[in-house]
């Protein structure tokens, strides 16, 4: 589980009304109880259910909805209409919602009683219009949201449901979250960069500048006996040569990054941050730039972004809260360079340093190297190579007057030679559809060069975060074709000049 998760439910919530009678109510709230139960019980959803009592007047609904926006535990609300919900009844309590929902288009009973049915049961079991007025009303306000189709016991349909739990999950810890900038961006790179204010204003978080001295400051102050403890620690959970060991020759460099890291940690914890970014170009008062220690703090959950790249870290930070729990880990990444073989054509993927490991495949080395740019000590890192399978990576740019989010679908391969002089933790894989257009259609999207790489979140839950989050969305997987995607990206303009309005992000 990713650090610090926000404690979190989400709320199930059933739609109805009076004209049935008590005794269809109660039916109706006791089928939702034991939904709910079910649901739980299904040991697939990443948050609890909680089941609300059933919606029967605005007044009720709009209470719930305020409710909902004033609970920090309350992650969400799954709506449903179990009978007819006359919809007008639903306008004063969603517009006021600032809570995503979702719709889940269910119904108690999976098969029809054909023998027995009648106008009773007709009534109490009408999901089948009592969603389509809720749905139209939705659709009237213009809510972006997800709909969920099946039976509450049906796996596929439960799925989705935990899909969409794990987006809300990744927004939640995005609400008021605070990340960290040590330095500015990297001088002149401008994918990195973008609009700190919309940012705020379109995900909750927000992003503060700290001098890199404050950290210098705080890593003088690390005790040697912490240091050599944590030392300790790496040596016993990763491959290590002996002259990094206590006592070895070389063991300074790794008691460096122990130092950082132990500092970064306390600074992280005491500003109540969920991330940093850092920049190779400033590390005035450092001795290395920080690699095994970003390393760790990112397995522990937190978000990171290089180069001072404050979306990908804030990105980062979501994407492990989404997955966590799930096999499989999500890293900072960059494309990095290329395999051109026309028979199978692949991306290394890998950094300077900051590679996570909860991506590996196997134990980590520790290893001191050469950086080769910034000019300051060899610094310590962890040098692995990510375990094969399915995975993604996700950019997020600023197209100035939107947020736009790249995801492509990838799979992770064995890179076909050993690496024996590679000195960085490496992921290789082949993109989807095929590598020409899937590098086609990201440069089209303008897709970064950063990007979080998660093996555990889907292109699902990204979908149905970006809907969330009230953004674009450029999905490159195995049904693309370039010439209908550059169609899309065009389109696009016009969608989102028109539905953003003025002043809006
Ligand atoms: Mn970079």
């Amino acid at each position: 589980m990713p650090r610090a998760l926000p404690p979190l439910e989400i709320w199930f919530v059933v739609g109805s009304q009076h004209l049935y009678g008590k005794t269809a109510l109660d039916q109706v709230a006791d089928n939702a109880r034991r939904m709910v139960a079910g649901l739980n019980a299904s040991g697939k959803l990443p948050v609890t259910l909680v089941l609300k009592p059933v919606m029967t007047t605005s007044d009720d609904i709009r209470a719930l909805c305020l409710a909902a926006n004033g609970d920090t535990t309350c992650g969400g609300l799954v709506l449903w209409m179990h009978t007819f919900s006359p919809a007008k009844m639903w306008i004063g309590g969603l517009s006021q919602l600032k809570k995503p929902f979702v719709h889940f288009h269910t119904q108690f009973n999976r098969d029809l009683p054909w023998g027995t049915i009648d106008m009773d049961f007709m009534n109490l079991n009408q999901a089948a219009h009592g969603d389509r007025e809720g749905g139209f009303m939705h659709t009237r306000m213009r809510i972006e949201r997800k709909v969920v189709v099946g039976h509450w016991q049906d796996a596929e349909a439960v799925d989705r449901l935990a899909a969409w739990m794990r987006a809300a999950r990744g927004w939640a810890a995005l609400q008021g979250a605070k990340f960290v900038r040590f330095a500015d961006n990297m001088r002149n790179v401008a994918v990195t960069d973008g609009d700190k204010v919309a940012a705020e204003m379109r995900f909750g978080y927000s992003v503060l500048a700290h001098g890199v001295g404050e950290l210098a400051t705080a890593m003088a102050e690390v005790s040697d006996k912490a240091i050599d403890v944590l030392c300790r620690e790496y040596a016993e959970t990763y491959s290590m040569t002996a002259d990094l060991k206590q006592g070895g020759a070389r063991y300074r460099f790794v008691c460096e990054q122990a130092r950082a890291e132990i500092a970064l940690r306390g600074f992280l914890e005491a500003g109540g941050f969920s991330g940093y970014t850092d920049n190779f170009e400033d590390l005035t008062g450092l001795k290395q730039l920080p690699g095994l220690a970003t390393q760790r703090l990112m397995a522990e959950g937190y978000g990171f972004g290089a180069e001072g790249d404050w979306k990908t870290c804030a990105l980062v930070r979501a994407m492990k809260v989404m997955g966590g729990g799930l096999d499989g880990g999500t890293s900072f990444m960059e494309d990095y360079t290329y395999h051109l073989d026309p028979r199978n054509p692949l991306v290394l993927g890998a950094h300077m340093l900051e590679v996570c490991p909860s991506i590996a495949a196997g134990k980590p080395s520790l290893e001191v190297h050469p950086l080769g740019i910034g000019g300051k000590d060899d610094p310590a890192r962890l040098v692995f190579t990510a375990a094969t399978g399915p995975a993604l990576n996700a950019s997020m740019i600023d197209m100035g007057n939107r947020f736009r989010l790249v995801v492509n679908e990838v799979e992770v391969v064995k890179p076909p030679g050993k690496l024996p002089k590679l000195p960085v933790a490496r992921a290789v894989w082949s993109p989807k559809p095929d590598f020409k257009t899937a590098c086609a259609g990201w440069i089209h999207a303008g897709g970064a060069h950063h990007s979080a790489f998660s093996q555990a979140v889907t292109t699902e839950m990204l979908r149905d975060f970006a809907t969330i989050a009230g953004i674009e969305l450029v999905t490159l997987d195995a049904g693309t074709r370039i010439e209908q995607l550059r169609q899309d990206l065009r389109m696009g303009e016009v969608y989102w000049a028109l539905s953003q309005g003025f002043g809006k992000v």
